[in-house]
């Protein structure tokens, strides 16, 4: 099977200019999530690479990745597993730090949540520098879990972080880029 639609997703991704701050192009999705053929088109397309099998989860990132990775874990018939800022899940976590512009973050995923050789499809909205992604990425693989691919709706490429992943050894799907 195979779902692609030909559908122009990036016409329903509303572009806001200086938010959160000056110089900021920010990639808003919340205009493709409310029309229902750009999110199913944007779901069918970030699932259909994997239709084949191959993938025993689906991990998203806190939050957009959240929206969009359990809808494409709906798709594959697969479970979903939370990638969360600090502090948010309950129970026992592992925990990765990445640089931001101005210090450091830290996203978690609970102990138990992937097993040794489990497969991973990574999801979330934008890749810009790849720092979170490739934070999620160390995680899963700390996990004992193998990153299958990382997908995302928008690669902003001349960022870098789709390169970066690239040359990591991740293979790397999006549907639409912005220059
Ligand atoms: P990065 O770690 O630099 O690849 O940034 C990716 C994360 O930040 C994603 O979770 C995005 O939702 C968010 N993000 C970064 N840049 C933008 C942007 N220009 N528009 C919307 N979201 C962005």
């Amino acid at each position: 099977m195979d779902l692609r639609h030909g559908f122009d997703i990036k016409r329903y991704i509303r572009t806001i200019p200086d938010y959160p701050k000056k110089g900021i192009l920010f990639r808003d999705i919340t205009t493709l999530l409310a029309n229902l053929h750009a999110f199913r088109a944007a779901v069918d397309e970030l699932a259909w690479p994997f239709l084949k099998g191959g993938i025993d989860y689906v991990a998203g990132i806190e939050a957009r990745g959240f929206i969009l990775g359990g809808a494409v874990a709906h798709v594959l018939g697969r479970g979903f597993v939370p990638i969360r800022k600090k502090g948010k899940l309950p129970y026992r976590v592992i925990g990765q730090e990445y640089a931001l512009e101005y210090g450091v973050d830290t996203i978690e995923i609970h102990a138990d949540a992937i097993s040794a050789g489990d497969r991973i499809l990574l999801i979330d909205d934008l890749i810009a520098t790849g720092g979170t992604a490739n934070a999620a990425i160390d995680l899963i693989r700390k996990s004992g879990g193998e990153v299958v691919a990382a997908a995302f709706v928008i690669d902003l490429p001349d960022i870098g972080g789709s390169k970066l992943l690239r040359d990591k050894g991740v293979k790397i799907h999006t549907l639409v880029s912005f220059e």
